[in-house]
């Protein structure tokens, strides 16, 4: 049977929204348009009451309380929110964040405009399986430090961070601990109270909800955080982010959220396998290839390899007909290497010729096959026209040779 082209395959980027979602959503824009602060009439009242199931249904998946679900516009205002929100409110306690070089730019460039503002940030590096160490965190620590934000699992090479471990530090030592859980909630367990988490960022576009809509979760109980905000007006979200609730959007975030606690066990084992199968069929049909970050601390629907001795931008024209995202950042002149792979050690040749391969609920075995078939077409092609490729499988150490520069 001919699969459909172009084969979609990055689910970390954004995943579709669940047709049971779209249905969910779609009254909430005509017959039940209120405005969810309307307290005087039945328009206002059905819309709060739709606000507050879904709010129950995003609680439910991650085991907090409705009342410590904040919605936003998406997880980075959620990240810009709790990273902010607690380094204005507990200034007076001090001005020391901890965070990772592996975080998602919604962390690192909150963190470093702070720094403009007079915070001290440690980014921590992480080891060549893209996990932080745990004594590294501890040793970080100061007397001035607030904040600890470090990611659940990585969007680029999917490794999951230890978090309850970090969770625990935070604990012993009266720290808050913000994790942006973007790519983790919904695709792994993922539970406020087990994990120690006093903040969460979350994102209703990365699991099969709407764009445009995420949520904070902020502890309310051991410790009670406060947050200051950083949009004022209406005090909607107890004050936290005000503006007028996306309502349809929120309503398509708890309906996606209930579908993924409910189908979170299926789908995992649909992903993995297929992952697994992916990754079966490129180390058989290919050599010189190597998984980017830890293989056992992992997404089920992650992988992310690197392909030695081809270029990368014929790498990805050579599958144009697949949609995945590459080891290359456009900046506004050239492209740069991915710093999550650096971060790992990754030399920039390698950096640049890795391919993040990110399944989807949608994903069939029948896509799988098609691109491994093509990647080892591709890559075997490539590889016939480079003298690199030749050199090395002749036996020659390319690291020592002496390259002629003009
Ligand atoms: C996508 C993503 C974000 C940003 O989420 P938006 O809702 O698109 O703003 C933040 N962190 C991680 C890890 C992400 O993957």
């Amino acid at each position: 049977m001919a699969v459909k082209l172009p084969i979609y395959m990055d689910y970390h980027a954004t995943t579709p929204v669940d047709p049971r979602v779209v249905e969910a959503m779609l009254p909430y824009f005509t017959e039940h348009f209120g405005n969810a602060a309307s307290r005087n009439h039945p328009f206002g009242w059905e819309a709060e009451e739709a606000v507050d199931t879904a709010r129950k249904q995003v609680a439910d998946l991650i085991g907090a309380n409705a009342k410590e679900i904040v919605f936003t516009s998406g997880a980075t205002e959620s990240d810009n929110l709790a990273i902010k929100g607690v380094a204005e409110m507990y200034r007076e306690k001090g001005n020391h964040i901890i965070t990772c070089v592996t975080e998602h730019k919604a962390v690192i460039d909150t963190c470093k405009r702070l720094e403009k503002e007079g915070y001290r940030v440690t980014y921590l590096p992480v080891q060549k399986d893209g996990l932080i160490s745990l004594d590294d965190l501890r040793n970080a620590i100061t007397d001035k430090t607030i904040l600890m934000s470090i990611m659940t699992a990585n969007n680029e090479i999917g490794v999951i961070q230890p978090i309850a471990e970090i969770g625990a530090i935070a604990k012993e030592k009266g720290i808050l601990f913000h994790t942006d859980a973007v790519q983790a909630v919904g695709k792994v367990p993922f539970n406020v109270n087990d994990l120690k988490v006093d903040l969460a960022a979350m994102s209703a576009h990365k699991m099969y909800g709407p764009k445009g809509v995420g949520a904070l979760y902020v502890r309310r109980r051991n410790p009670r955080v406060l947050l200051s905000p950083i949009i004022d007006g209406g005090g909607h979200e107890r004050g936290m982010r005000s503006g007028t609730l996306n309502v349809p959007g929120i309503v398509g975030f708890g309906k996606a959220a209930e579908l993924c606690r409910l189908e979170m066990e299926a789908d995992t084992k649909h992903l993995s396998g297929l992952r697994d199968l992916l990754n079966e069929r490129l180390q058989k049909g290919l050599d010189e290839i190597y998984i980017n970050g830890s293989t056992e601390h992992r997404l089920p629907h992650n992988l992310n390899i690197s392909f030695a001795y081809v270029e990368g931008e014929s790498l990805l024209m050579g599958i144009n007909d697949v949609a995945v995202s590459s080891g290359s950042a456009c900046t506004s002149a050239s492209l740069e290497p991915s710093y999550v792979l650096k971060a790992l050690g990754a030399g920039d040749d390698l950096a640049h010729s890795s391919i993040r391969f990110g399944l989807g609920r949608w994903s069939t075995a029948e896509e799988v096959d098609y691109v491994a078939n093509k990647l080892i077409n591709v890559v075997t092609r490539l590889r016939e026209m480079s003298p690199l490729y030749e050199l090395a499988k002749e036996g020659v150490d390319l690291s020592t040779m002496q390259w002629e520069v003009h």
